[in-house]
């Protein structure tokens, strides 16, 4: 699909397939182009050229058999502020034409698997942000959807909310729903997608499982953390000639990660530093996280940084 705003290439020749079942994440940076797919999926715009099907229906020509199948939720919430908790839901419920007891009875269903039953009664906007989410995704559930959007579910909520929207995901894929999921945490595609496709400038840069990302980056990553920030130029020094490979520096200082084509050079680099006296308090070996894929297959850092840097520049 193709999809430009004036000027702007939004969506530039992507082109996915989904399995139904499956969780699937869009990752990519603020303005990659992930909104664009999802509104378009969703029936919200229109394509302006390629061929958009979702559960087997034009978007185009098909727009309301998916409507009645499909939940979305977007980054801004869309629930009334001034109504209770539990009045936003019955009200949605009635929009899709449950009668009051029908409508009465799934509220209840959505607040308990929601975790909403104690906050039900209040007004909307004394809730937190995690509470407004949870109530957000519950209102595009009232008639269990074959297929949810979830547009950055996790953006702005703290650790503990994001871990709760994760189960949320995990409970409705559980009974069947497929999910399409934009982030810009490369975690939590990590810990919630089968499969990720990798999004920069309205182009797909990379497809694949979260294990297929990470070892397309080539090679594996050892990571030490030392208990002695003076002994880190020793370190260093020693890590960079045993593994032939730039060592970088986390922002702690204490923190040292270099990248390692075999498991046995990294061992042997490790004994080489605990033969010099050099004390480690932790050490790592394994695939490269996602932050890292993406680093190396865009040349920037998946933070939206780099539009900073277009900015300053
Ligand atoms: P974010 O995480 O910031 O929402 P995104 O990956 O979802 O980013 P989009 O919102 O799809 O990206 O935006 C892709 C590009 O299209 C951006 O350059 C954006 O400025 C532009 N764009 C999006 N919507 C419009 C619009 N209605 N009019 C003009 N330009 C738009």
């Amino acid at each position: 699909m193709r999809k430009s705003y004036g000027e702007v290439r939004a969506v530039d020749g992507v082109d996915l397939r989904v399995s139904a079942g499956s969780v699937f994440g869009l990752l990519g940076p603020n303005g990659a182009g992930k909104t664009t797919i999802v509104r378009t999926l969703a029936t919200l715009i229109p394509p302006d050229s390629g061929e958009v099907r979702v559960l087997g229906h034009d978007v185009v020509r098909e727009a309301r058999a998916i409507r009645d199948r499909i939940g979305l939720t977007g980054q801004y919430s869309s629930v009334d502020e001034e109504l209770s908790g539990r009045d936003n839901l019955v009200l949605l419920s009635r929009l899709r034409g449950f009668s009051w007891g029908a409508a009465r009875r799934r509220t209840g269903e959505l607040l308990a698997t929601f975790g909403l039953e104690e906050a039900a009664s209040r007004l909307v906007r004394t809730y937190s942000g995690g509470m407004r989410r949870r109530l957000d995704i519950a209102s595009s559930m009232i008639v269990t959807p074959d297929l949810m959007f979830l547009d950055e579910p996790t953006t702005g909520l703290d650790p503990h909310s994001r871990n709760q929207v994760w189960e949320l995901v995990r409970g409705m894929v559980g009974e069947g729903a497929t999910v399409l999921l934009t982030t810009q945490y490369l975690d939590e595609a990590d810990q919630l997608a089968d499969r990720i496709a990798v999004i920069d400038h309205g182009q797909v840069i990379a497809d694949g499982t979260p294990v297929e990302l990470k070892r397309s980056v080539g090679s594996s990553v050892l990571r030490v953390r030392l208990r002695d920030a003076g002994q880190r130029d020793t370190a260093e020094r020693m890590l960079t000639e045993a593994l032939g490979t730039a060592v970088h520096t986390g922002a702690d200082r204490l923190e040292l990660t270099a990248q390692v084509a075999a498991e046995e050079e990294a061992t042997l680099a490790l004994a080489g530093l605990s033969g010099a006296g050099i004390g480690l308090a932790e050490y790592a070996f394994g695939h490269a996280t996602l932050d890292q894929v993406f680093l190396a297959l865009t040349g920037h850092p998946a933070d939206g940084s780099r539009a900073e840097t277009e900015e300053a520049a």
